[in-house]
């Protein structure tokens, strides 16, 4: 199948990047900044690309209002590395041994509870595996420790499309935060949390890197084993180039975050996004064809899955919007049923496409 225009493309991550990003790389591709090379071929110390380096951290500080007492790191290995270099650099920070809590109301946050019980006592607080992941447990039930080193939650499920309204309340503890699927999608007060983390493939840049923000205070305290790689330390101490960087993903983020600075900001995509949500989630709760499970104040703004309610009907529902241009709309093998992901690139007009083709599939069935 070909198109003669750009689909509207709902997948998970790597997910959709603005149009203007990809053409901007793509015109500077064969001599950036008049170097007669790609910014991808330079050596990633050389003062072309530290240029770079620095605009990318100032612009994500800018954006995101980082105050100074922060680190910014640019890493390789995903979410999933952080998930280890977490309890790596957190947990001998416990008073009685290596211990953290955990709270579970996903894929994502479970598979950072199990890694973590790799490297001391992982507890798990709260889960919400018992209702499928389609809430959040309520505060007042969560089982905290007094002597844990952080407490870990994913503040949205990219899996299940449930996504933590406002960051919960965990007092003195070090609150640690999976952003990974709504990094710069709405304003966040970063001094309420000690760390944040999340891989830059789905709502900034492609796969490659991931950014990881931390309370300075907290740096210095690793385990011996720690992998030099994901020491926070040695990375904060060398502007995260102990090793070679993915360039590549440094300078499309950089592109990335000059577009959402274009937009007018985290405040405005905050709006639009929320515009985009509730546009798809209206439409969902008026239909009787479809359904979204998750409690409504948890739903998610940036991952809205859904079901038909004869699943009979999937198979036929993918292809036909595959065919129309709609893609990558099939849930997680994990959850089943449909998912789109509408992050800050998706435009609205991709939203409508769908709500459109979902309307017409609906009184066609
Ligand atoms: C995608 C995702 C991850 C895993 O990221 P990788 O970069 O693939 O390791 C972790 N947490 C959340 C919430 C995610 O969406």
């Amino acid at each position: 199948m070909s198109f003669d225009h750009r689909i509207f493309n709902f997948a998970a991550g790597p997910a959709t990047l603005p149009e203007e990003v990809l053409k901007q790389a793509a015109d500077e591709m064969l001599n950036w900044r008049g170097l007669g090379t790609s910014v991808l071929e330079i050596s990633h110390r050389s003062k072309e690309f530290m240029e770079v380096y620095e605009e990318v951290v100032q612009d994500l500080r800018s954006l995101m209002n980082i105050p100074s007492n922060y680190e910014i790191l640019l890493l390789q290995g995903g979410g999933l590395g952080q998930n280890a270099a977490i309890p790596m650099n957190l947990m001998p920070l416990a008073k009685n041994g290596p211990k953290a809590d955990y709270i579970v109301t996903g894929i994502w946050s479970e598979k950072s509870y199990k890694e973590a019980q790799k490297y001391g006592i992982a507890n798990l607080a709260a889960s919400s595996a018992a209702e499928k992941f389609n809430t959040i447990p309520p505060r007042n039930t969560w089982k905290l420790s007094s002597d844990a080193a952080y407490v870990l939650y994913c503040a949205n499920e990219t899996i299940g499309g449930v996504e933590f309204p406002d960051v919960p309340d965990v007092g003195k503890t070090p609150l640690v935060a999976d952003i990974s699927s709504n990094f710069l999608s709405k304003e966040m007060d970063v001094s309420q949390c000690a760390v944040w983390f999340g891989g830059v493939q789905k709502n900034i840049a492609p796969a490659g890197m991931t950014i990881v923000i931390v309370r300075k205070d907290l740096l210095g305290h690793s385990m011996g084993i720690t992998p030099l790689i994901w020491d926070w330390s040695v990375q904060a101490g060398t502007q995260s180039m102990i090793n070679t960087p993915p360039t590549f993903s440094i300078y499309m983020a950089g592109l990335g975050f000059k577009w959402l600075l274009g937009q007018g900001g985290v405040k405005v995509i905050e709006k639009r996004n929320q515009e985009k949500a509730d546009l798809l989630y209206q439409f969902l709760d008026q239909s009787s064809f479809y359904e979204n499970r998750v409690e409504k104040q948890y739903r998610s703004r940036m991952n809205v899955t859904f079901f038909l309610k004869d699943e009979s009907l999937n198979a036929e529902f993918l292809a036909q919007s595959n065919a129309a241009g709609l893609v990558a709309l099939r849930g997680h093998k994990a959850a089943g049923g449909m998912r789109a992901s509408i992050y800050n690139a998706m435009p609205l007009a991709g939203v409508k496409a769908l709500i459109e083709f979902m309307r017409d599939f609906e009184r066609r069935a």
